[in-house]
């Protein structure tokens, strides 16, 4: 379908919703647009506002579906790479990194419609489908339910496309390696033709899918002036992690004994697995902890409880394949940490009262 024929459907389907004054109130706009039509009528100027504006509407509806369609092939490309470099790099770092962006680009992919409502409103009858965000502001072109603009999906897409390109090159880099080192071997002369060896039986491995269903959060900076209350940390209270930080580029803030603990941590992590310790979340403000309470419900917790707030917990990514159940890296974790002064707590295990693998605290 092309833009204009979107834009010309929408246009209609506005021209008609105009007149559903009662219907069309229950829309975020529907205000906005009563005034403006109003407004064109006392001064006996042709209703063309309102038309205009649904213009910019579809416009803007047109543009983030193509985003959302950028988005949607970056993450598939990015899929297929994590799939396809799995124990085929040497610095599994980059994969981590990777994954992380594709949670952010999962959740906008489910936050944002996949075809415009103005294409929805061609297609079916009735204004229950009609565009929900402001016509009057073509510039910003969000929208205010999905919380994403075009803008934020192509930001989404350069992140994850320079993360993808990062995975296939240290993959090349890998190959080019192993093919280096089986390259004299295979001049050796073979005393016997080698029997073919069964290949070992596939082993379930678990998904690599995050189990993290919800909106994306991210880290917090310090709280400049806070007060020293959970999810008020001031700058001077914390520091960041040195190896790695969040999708928006925040540094991972701990409380400044548990990052050093932290540190040591993972040395020790990297020496065992050959990578760093990954990261989701450490410290968490009040505002953020107050968002996800009200995106998450009881699942998280009550906003200035949460040990994330007082800069003594972080999360590893919500990854079942790298720190789920039974993996090497979690049980390593749940092993070797507390001599670090890093433990899963007990409301966190598989049988306790809100299992979560990924959930470590700072007991010193
Ligand atoms: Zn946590």
């Amino acid at each position: 379908m092309t833009a204009a024929l979107v834009v010309g459907a929408a246009g209609g389907a506005w021209a008609w919703d105009s007149h559903q004054g009662d219907v069309a109130t229950r829309q975020a706009n529907a205000a906005d647009r009563a005034v403006a039509v109003a407004e064109a009528q006392a001064s006996d100027v042709d209703v063309t506002v309102g038309h205009d504006a649904a213009l910019d509407r579809a416009r803007v509806a047109v543009v983030l579906v193509e985003a959302r369609g950028g988005l949607q092939e970056t993450a598939d490309t990015a899929r297929s790479a994590l799939a396809a470099t799995e124990g085929k790099i040497a610095d599994d770092t980059v994969r981590q990194t990777l994954a992380a962006q594709l949670v952010v680009a999962d959740a906008a992919l489910a936050a944002v419609p996949a075809t415009s409502p103005d294409t929805a409103v061609a297609t079916s009858s009735g204004p229950t489908a009609a565009p929900s965000s402001d016509p009057s502001d073509p510039s910003d072109p969000s929208d205010p339910a999905a919380g994403y603009s075009a803008a934020d999906l192509r930001a989404i897409t350069a992140t994850l496309s320079t993360g993808t390109a990062a995975v296939m090159a240290a993959h090349d880099a890998w190959t080019a390696q192993q093919a280096a080192v089986a390259a004299p071997a295979a001049k050796r002369p073979t005393p016997r033709p080698a029997a073919v060896a069964p290949r070992p039986a596939p082993t379930r491995a678990p998904s690599c899918e995050t189990t993290y269903t919800g909106p994306p959060f991210y880290t917090s900076p310090p709280t400049v002036g806070g007060d020293g209350s959970n999810g008020k940390l001031p700058p001077s209270a914390l520091t960041a992690i040195s190896w790695a930080k969040d999708p928006h580029g925040t540094p991972y803030y701990l409380r400044t004994n548990a990052a050093a603990a932290l540190e040591r941590l993972d040395s020790a992590f990297r020496a065992a697995f050959g990578h760093h310790l990954g990261l989701d979340l450490t410290y968490r403000d009040y505002d953020t902890q107050v968002e996800m309470r009200a995106a998450l419900g009881t699942v998280a917790a009550r906003p200035g409880t949460s040990t994330h707030g007082t800069g003594l917990a972080l999360d590893v990514p919500e990854l079942p394949c790298q720190y789920g159940w039974d993996t090497p890296q979690r049980d390593w974790l749940v092993t070797h940490g507390p001599s670090y002064g890093w433990t899963s707590p007990a409301w966190a295990h598989r049988d306790g009262s809100n299992p979560e693998y990924w959930h470590f605290d700072y007991v010193g």
